[in-house]
């Protein structure tokens, strides 16, 4: 599959949607009409990839709604250069908008199939300079760490301790908190020397955060789902 003309006329109609939304930082406005989000999810999907709506993709999990990972991107202030750790790479979109971002991108992923996926992809797009890790993103990456920005994708039940640990002084992260069985609150936590500043934002939906990693391949998924 390519990036066509068609592709990137209906980006921009995407973008403009995502700016009557509310969006308005440049640099993710930038990001989200450069990435060709069609890349990331299945051929079955090709033609949806511009609507502003979640998709399924493997291991039944999704590529969050593109408002969504605009409305995350745009309250972690990425700058140019920063060191950034995302839990959940999932389809690798989130990561590639990060990356596009000129941040340096850190990705962790539980499900094998994923983590394999999303690699290959940023092979394939140009995008090797992400760095994608087969973890449990409960633990984050505490070689890597201290980290400018953390961002995670899916919905945690507390915040996790270990990845603010692993935030840098004045850092921040971005993180969908279970408010009932159904629904996140979005939390913007910066971090203050031995303190933490809380921001709520809006409500969201997110596939659950879950311990632990699934080394499943392809096909024994297949098997798994039958
Ligand atoms: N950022 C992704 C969104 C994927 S959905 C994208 O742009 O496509 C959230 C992802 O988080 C799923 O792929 C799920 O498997 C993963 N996930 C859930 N719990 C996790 C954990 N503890 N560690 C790492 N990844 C996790």
């Amino acid at each position: 599959m390519q990036d066509t003309f068609r592709h990137k006329g209906l980006r921009k109609k995407l973008v403009e949607e995502l700016q009557a939304k509310g969006i308005h930082q440049p640099a993710v406005l930038k990001a989200m009409l450069a990435v060709p989000r069609h890349l990331f999810v299945d051929k079955t999907f090709e033609h949806l990839a511009y609507k502003d709506i979640a998709l399924r993709i493997d291991a039944n999990q999704t590529i969050s709604q593109p408002y969504t990972v605009a409305y995350q991107t745009e309250l972690l202030a990425v700058e140019s250069g920063m060191k950034v750790l995302e839990i959940g790479t999932g389809s690798g979109y989130q990561a590639a908008i990060l990356h596009a971002m000129e941040a340096s991108v850190y990705t962790v992923e539980r499900h094998a199939i994923l983590h394999q996926k999303a690699s290959k992809q940023f092979v394939f797009l140009g995008y090797e300079a992400i760095q994608s890790y087969h973890q449990d993103g409960f633990e984050g990456l505490a070689n890597e760490a201290p980290f400018d920005r953390i961002i995670v994708t899916a919905a945690a039940p507390e915040i996790p301790k270990a990845l603010v640990a692993q935030l840098k002084n004045k850092g921040r992260m971005v993180v969908p908190v279970n408010k009932s069985k159904t629904s996140q609150h979005m939390l913007l936590i910066q971090k203050e020397g031995d303190k933490t500043l809380m921001v709520e934002g809006a409500d969201f939906v997110f596939v659950p955060m879950l311990k632990g990693i699934e080394s499943e391949t392809g096909t024994a998924l297949k098997r798994l789902n039958k």
